[in-house]
C-alpha cells in the first residue's frame, strides 16, 4: 500500500481510537499492526530528531488541507478584535526556559497574592514544550493536579492526552497551562478577582512561548481569555476567535466529555482539534 493511504488511514485509525466514534471496517484491520509499528516508530524517531524545537513549522500541509481551513473559516464568525496588539518578542528556546524557570520558581511557587494560596498543597505553573504550536489551558488544578504540581493529571488528564495523541502529537510536544495556578477548595470555579490577580502569570507565559494557537478547554477558560463573561460554550466550540492576534479556539473541558461520554461530544471536540491541525499545517484525517 502507498505511504500516504497508510498515512491516511493511520490518521483516521488514531482518531477513531482515541475518540471511539465509528467502527473500523475490515478493509481497514489489515493496517491496524503497521500503523501501531510506524507510530511506535514516527514517536521514536519524532523525539530522537526534534526534541526541543517549534513543532509544526516542518509539517507539510496535505492537499486537503486548504480546503477544509476554507470551509472551517467560513463557517466562523468574525474573530474578536484583541484588546491589546501581541508584540512580545520571539526569545530563542534557552530563554524561555530561563524566564518560565525563573517566574515558576522565583514567583508563583511562593505567590500568596490571592486567597487560593491558603488551602493549596502545590502551585502548578504548567508545563511542556516552550516552542509548543499549541497551548492548552484549564480553568484551575483539581485535586490530583495539586498533589502532584503538574496540570492535567488525572482522569481529565488522560482525556487530554488521548485527544493530543488523535492529534497526532506527545503530550511533551505541546504546553498545558491553567487560568489560575492553586486549586480552588473543592474545585470551584474561580472567582473573578482569583482570576484577576493570577492571570498576569498566564499572560506572561503566552508571551513567552509565543503559541501559533491557543485551545480554551472549558467555559470559564474561554470566558477568561475572550473577557466575554456572557458566552456559552455549545454556541462558542468550533468556532475561531483571536487573544491577542493568537488564534483561540474554544473546546470542551476533557472533565465535561467524562461526564458527557457521547457520539455528539465527541465529535464535537475532535472537530475542534482538526480545525487547530488544519490550522497548523498538520496532516488531518478526512473522516
Ligand atoms: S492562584 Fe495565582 S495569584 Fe492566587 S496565590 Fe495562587 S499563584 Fe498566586
Amino acid at each position: 500500500m502507498e505511504s500516504a493511504t497508510i498515512n491516511r488511514v493511520r490518521l483516521w485509525l488514531r482518531s477513531e481510537r482515541a475518540f471511539g466514534l465509528s467502527s473500523v471496517p475490515a478493509r481497514a484491520s489489515a493496517v491496524v499492526e503497521q500503523e501501531e509499528q510506524e507510530q511506535a516508530e514516527l514517536s521514536t524517531t519524532h523525539g530522537a530528531q526534534h526534541p526541543d524545537r517549534a513543532l509544526f513549522a516542518s509539517v507539510a500541509a496535505p492537499k486537503n488541507t486548504a480546503s477544509r481551513a476554507q470551509a472551517d473559516s467560513s463557517q466562523a464568525r468574525p474573530a474578536q478584535q484583541p484588546a491589546q496588539a501581541f508584540d512580545a518578542p520571539h526569545l530563542s528556546t534557552a530563554e524561555k526556559k530561563s524566564r518560565l524557570i525563573a517566574m515558576d520558581s522565583n514567583e508563583v511557587r511562593g505567590c500568596t497574592k490571592c486567597r487560593l494560596c491558603e488551602k493549596r498543597t502545590n502551585t502548578v505553573f504548567g508545563e511542556g514544550n516552550v516552542d509548543a504550536g499549541i497551548v492548552f489551558i484549564g480553568e484551575g488544578p483539581g485535586e490530583n493536579e495539586d498533589l502532584q504540581g503538574r496540570p492535567f493529571v488525572g482522569r481529565a488528564g488522560e482525556m487530554l492526552n488521548k485527544w493530543i495523541a488523535a492529534m497526532g502529537l506527545r503530550r511533551e510536544d505541546v504546553y498545558i497551562a491553567n487560568i489560575v495556578k492553586c486549586r480552588p477548595p473543592n474545585n470551584r470555579e474561580p472567582a473573578p478577582d482569583e482570576v484577576a490577580t493570577c492571570t498576569p502569570y498566564l499572560q506572561r507565559q503566552l508571551e513567552i512561548i509565543r503559541p501559533k494557537v491557543i485551545v480554551t478547554l472549558g467555559l470559564p477558560s474561554l470566558k477568561h481569555m475572550t473577557g466575554d463573561a456572557k458566552l456559552a460554550m455549545g454556541r462558542s466550540r468550533g468556532i475561531w476567535r483571536e487573544w491577542r492576534g493568537i488564534k483561540l479556539m474554544p473546546t470542551f473541558h476533557p472533565a465535561y466529555i467524562l461526564r458527557n461520554y457521547t457520539d455528539e461530544t465527541r465529535a464535537a471536540v475532535w472537530s475542534d482539534l482538526k480545525m487547530v491541525m488544519a490550522e497548523l499545517g498538520m496532516p488531518v484525517p478526512k473522516r
